[in-house]
């Protein structure tokens, strides 16, 4: 929830519609603030997405910071898996990514077959330039996550986004330090 843009597009078309929330555990304030005020003004239903292990109980079976020693084992049990289990039984859903944010998302299809989670997957940003996601937030008056405008321009979880620096890759805060790109629920 850097945006509110899908919730906002789907709110109208399809009111109540249900939004999955990963609720990771280590989500920065502002994130959740956001959510908050989504779930205030837009006509939608929040779902939380909840990891099998809290964060204490992750610690305690795998050490503090699992995020800083194995951010893939981290992403499977906080991000990958509670969207599979979230994703049984339904017949498609509908993401935001878009092509233009990062090299491993430049091949992005509108709609696919997503097999590994065996339903269909509908990206309707895909095509979304930074200026249309710019002018859809003006025109419609939506909630911004805080964070962006302090130099995040892609939020994922506190302990893996950093700032930064004007020029760079937008994506560059994500796992810094780490060739990791994705958290792997869009892979
Ligand atoms: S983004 Fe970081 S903290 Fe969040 S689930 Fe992945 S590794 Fe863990």
């Amino acid at each position: 929830m850097q945006d509110v843009i899908l919730p906002h597009l789907f709110a109208q078309l399809v009111p109540g519609v249900e939004v999955l929330f990963l609720q990771t555990g280590y989500h920065f304030e502002e994130t959740l603030q956001t959510r908050d005020v989504a779930i205030r003004d837009l006509a939608i239903t929040v779902i939380e997405a909840l990891p099998v292990q809290s964060v204490a109980e992750q610690d305690s079976q795998y050490g503090e910071k699992l995020h800083d020693r194995d951010p893939n084992l981290c992403c499977f049990l906080r991000k990958v898996d509670p969207l599979a289990r979230s994703l049984q039984g339904r017949a498609a859903w509908v993401t935001g990514v878009r092509r233009i944010e990062a090299p491993t998302r430049a091949n992005t299809p509108i709609v696919s077959w997503d097999s590994k989670h065996d339903l269909v997957k509908i990206n309707p940003l895909a095509a979304w330039s930074d200026d249309d996601v710019e002018a859809y937030q003006v025109e419609h008056h939506l909630a911004r996550n805080p964070l962006v405008a302090q130099g995040y321009p892609s939020i994922g979880c506190a302990p893996c986004t950093r700032k930064v620096a004007v020029g760079e890759d937008p994506r560059a805060g994500r796992w810094s330090g780490n060739d990791k790109t994705e958290c792997g629920i869009h892979q």
